[in-house]
């Protein structure tokens, strides 16, 4: 997912609409709009293993019906009306307690932290955010807002 192109997953069970979460400065809305495959959906080292079991799938059946191989890593792929596979037409995430790290950690994403057109290309699509501007994001992410604000490698949050 690269900075200008930053929409990402978070999911419409992400997180409880509560004034706490991210140190009470984002709240998700669980609108389920960051799913819907404006960006890739991609796996950390380890996480297909367990998506498969989650699922019932031996691993190669998992990356035939559901990953592709993008860059060298999987990416979750898309319907043809681009939404992610695992989105349910309820909105839910099918895979919600096991989501890709990178659903989890959507929007607290390296490219919007760190610039702020990003962030405000993010803030179009994630109501979630037009309350913040870019130094309360920022903030958000200080108070303990997403793993990206916990120093995973910028690989894993393009
Ligand atoms: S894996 Fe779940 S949370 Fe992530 S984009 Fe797909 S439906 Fe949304
Ligand atoms: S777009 Fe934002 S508010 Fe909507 S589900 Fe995703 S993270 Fe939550």
């Amino acid at each position: 997912m690269s900075s200008s192109n930053v929409v990402g997953p978070g999911g419409p069970q992400k997180a409880p609409p509560t004034p706490g979460a991210a140190g009470g400065a984002f709240v998700c809305l669980r609108c389920g709009e960051c799913c819907l495959g404006r960006g890739g959906v991609w796996l950390r080292a380890g996480e297909t293993g367990p998506l498969a079991e989650f699922l019932g799938l031996e691993p190669g059946r998992l990356e035939e019906d559901y990953l592709a191989w993008k860059n060298g890593v999987w990416e979750v792929k898309t319907g043809p009306d681009n939404v992610c596979l695992f989105r349910e037409p309820s909105g839910d995430c099918r895979v919600h307690s096991l989501k890709p790290a990178a659903c989890r950690a959507w929007p607290f994403y390296r490219g919007p932290l760190q610039d702020e057109g990003a962030f405000l290309e993010a803030r179009e699509v994630c109501p979630g955010l037009r309350p913040l501007d870019h130094d309360a994001f920022r903030r958000a992410c200080a108070a303990g807002g997403g793993d990206a604000c916990r120093g995973l490698p910028p690989r894993d949050w393009r």
